[in-house]
């Protein structure tokens, strides 16, 4: 039932899955879990280091008397230890005790706490010892803290006859010491909620071209591409937000494109189809011979539209992964196949300037079909004494199909555009009955190969294109026969 609700809560309050509540969440927690770490560590430390520190002293004490004693050649126990506690004043509650066969003698200062006092269980057993007691000795007692304490017995002639205990009381050092940790954890939780209040800021701040992301997101339409991201700094966001607006511009390009290529692929068929219309309408269905000269006006139009409709699903076709066949070809023989072919096609020059050699690997049909959409081309802008030419060779890893001729040529200005879908050149422009999309299949073709085409013409000299492709096409996804 809890957590039911709990989710439920969770749902209604977007905010607590907001990324800026996350990461806050997150710096709060880590935040707090360090502090609270950090203070009782070295809270411990520092009181480790006080101890150390004391029983250095307390060392320091007993190497004193060691000092003094060794140089004296008295035999009295209780003159040693008056000579030594006479002009021995010890450090804050630090305390000499001297005793004698096990009893109380006397001390430095002279009055005594309770714990350490000459009747305390601690002197009388301390009294006792026959050994030094350096180091760790410390006795936790409930009135006045730990007593940390260090003892040394006083032989003379080799019997034991008393011992100097020094004992100290670190706990008024100890709560100074916790005092200032005390003042540093004030000061520690200021600073604490002060970076709160900056972090969930700075949060804010950063994570606000995600926010204008998401609200430019929002405002894009299919119609409305135009909306761009502001690009402010440098960093991850600011590569999101260019990226973000690059990829909107792709987008745009690509809409703008598409609805260009409607628009002219409707232009292209609407001509035909009204062509087609002008003559059924007009047509005397009782005259056999306007009928007879009418059908092939009429057959020829709508081969025009089918053809187009043919070069537009290749150029669909294109963009897809098994638009090729691989297979292994013998390049000499499929250059003199494509030669005799082209011969068909009309009455011209032709010419095969060279044949490469070897075995390449290629999608065969795809490029019979690129170059004889070149020739046609060729042949289109050409006139009887043209001549037209084509020709392989393979040079280093890369393979060149060419087609030439002695043609009309291409302006410089549109050699590039022309290549475009629907594109055709100024010089050209009434002497053709393609709808522009040869090249546009001719680039497809080579590009799917991972080649690429290049043009070199010369007006009222001719052009030459070549197909230049890799020997070996490798593409994923390809069958390969
Ligand atoms: P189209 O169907 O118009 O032939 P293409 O894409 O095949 O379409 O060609 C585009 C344009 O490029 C043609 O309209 C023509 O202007 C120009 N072009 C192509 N090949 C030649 C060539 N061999 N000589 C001169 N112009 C050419």
């Amino acid at each position: 039932m809890r957590k039911f609700l709990i989710k439920q809560w969770l749902r209604k309050h977007d905010w607590f899955w907001e990324t800026r509540t996350r990461i806050f969440a997150w710096y709060v927690g880590l935040t707090t879990m360090f502090i609270g770490l950090s203070i009782p560590i070295f809270t411990e430390l520092t009181i480790i280091q006080v101890d150390l520190r004391v029983k250095e002293d307390l060392l320091e004490e007993i190497e004193a008397f060691e000092e003094s004693f060794r140089d004296d050649t008295e035999e009295d126990i209780a003159i040693i230890f008056d000579r030594f506690l006479q002009y021995k004043i010890p450090g804050d509650k630090t305390f000499l005790i001297a005793t004698i066969n096990g009893q109380f003698y006397r001390s430095s200062p002279l009055s005594l706490p309770q714990a350490i006092s000459p009747d305390s269980p601690l002197i009388k057993n301390v009294a006792q010892t026959k050994k030094p007691l350096r180091g760790k000795n410390l006795i936790p007692d409930s009135q006045v803290g730990d007593i940390i304490y260090q003892a040394e017995p006083v032989e003379i002639d080799g019997q034991v006859r008393g011992v100097l205990i020094v004992a100290n009381i670190p706990q008024g050092e100890r709560i100074e010491v916790l005092a200032a940790i005390l003042v540093v954890i004030e000061v520690l939780l200021v600073a604490f909620i002060l970076a709160l209040i900056f972090a969930w800021r700075m949060v804010g701040k950063v994570l606000n071209p995600i926010r204008s992301l998401t609200k430019t997101a929002k405002t894009i339409s299919e119609t409305d591409l135009s909306q761009r991201i502001p690009v402010r700094g440098q960093g991850e966001m600011a590569e999101l937000a260019k990226t973000f607006n690059k990829m909107m511009h792709r987008l745009e390009t690509a809409f703008k494109t598409q609805q260009q290529f409607l628009n002219d692929a409707s232009h292209e068929l609407r001509t035909p189809i009204t062509i087609v219309r002008g003559h059924l309408e007009l047509l005397e269905y009782n005259d056999p011979q306007e009928i007879a000269e009418t059908i092939p006006l009429v057959l020829d139009e709508l081969d025009r539209m089918g053809r187009f409709v043919e070069e537009l699903l290749l150029l669909a076709k294109a963009e897809r992964r098994d638009f090729l066949i691989l297979e292994e070809v013998d390049l000499s023989e499929l250059t003199v196949k494509m030669y005799l072919k082209m011969q068909g096609l009309g009455e011209r020059q032709w010419q095969l300037d060279s044949q490469g050699k070897g075995k390449v690997i290629i999608d065969r049909q795809r490029i019979i079909q690129a170059m004889m959409n070149l020739a046609h081309n060729a042949l289109q802008y050409t006139t009887k004494p043209d001549t037209i030419a084509l020709g392989s060779a393979i040079e280093k890893e890369h393979i060149h199909f060419w087609v030439r001729d002695t043609g009309i040529g291409i302006p410089p200005q549109d050699q590039e555009r022309i290549f475009q879908r629907f594109a055709r050149s100024s010089n050209s422009q009434n002497n053709t009955k393609g709808a522009g999309l040869g090249l546009s299949i001719v680039s497809a073709i080579v590009q799917s190969h991972n080649g690429r085409v290049e043009l070199y013409s010369q007006l009222g000299k001719g052009s030459t294109f070549t197909i230049v492709l890799p020997k070996n096409t490798k593409l994923k996804n390809t069958k390969l026969m």
